[in-house]
């Protein structure tokens, strides 16, 4: 791969144009496509003739992707505050404080997702009397295919709210963790802490 340097040049279709023309690569605040946002000083190649961003050159896409990321909408509810509770419990069980709770939660929804734990009557928690209680605390989740796995997730165990799929998760977690003290997770979840601390 050819990395390019700010002044570099070459020749692009402009679709403003619509010819080749010269093409600058230079620092632009970039908008997407879909107008969702913006991508401050990347590297773009910039049409001399007309001056609209023409070329995306491969070493600018990662700060793209990031910038993605952080515009992707947090996954968010208000849950019990015992539920708060048990997720830093079962962190500091782990060894881990209290950033590491949302680790705990988004590991648990990937694995329930693709069936790497078993999501089989899970939904029986939501009957459970930890399961009640005033939503006074908030839950907020970020990750790549946190979405779409919750979307995943709510059609196996045939849930339509994304809170009380949520308090499911934690009952879950607490059942895994602390009432039981399933090895396999915690393992898991070590490993990940171990990484990512
Ligand atoms: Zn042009």
């Amino acid at each position: 791969m050819k990395i390019l340097k700010v002044g570099d040049t070459t020749k692009a279709a402009c679709n403003s144009c619509k010819s080749f023309q010269d093409v600058t690569f230079q620092l632009r605040d970039t908008p997407f496509n879909d107008g969702s946002g913006i991508v401050k000083n990347v590297l773009v190649g910039v049409c001399n003739a007309c001056d609209s961003v023409v070329v995306l050159p491969h070493q600018s896409t990662p700060v793209v992707k990031k910038q993605l990321e952080k515009q992707r909408k947090s996954l968010e509810s208000r849950v019990p505050a015992h539920m708060i509770d048990i997720l830093n419990l079962a962190s500091d069980k782990l060894g881990g404080g209290t950033e590491f709770v949302s680790n705990i939660m988004k590991y648990y929804i990937h694995a329930l997702s693709n069936n790497k734990i078993s999501s089989n009557n899970i939904s029986r928690f939501l009957k459970s009397d930890l399961a009640t209680g005033v939503a006074q605390k908030r839950i907020s989740l970020k990750g790549r295919y946190l979405e779409e796995e919750v979307i995943l997730l709510k059609e196996m165990i045939e849930v339509e709210s994304t809170t009380d799929l949520l308090k499911i998760v934690v009952l879950k977690i607490n059942d895994d963790l602390l009432v039981n003290e399933r090895q396999k997770p915690i393992g898991q979840l070590k490993n990940i802490m171990a990484a990512t601390v």
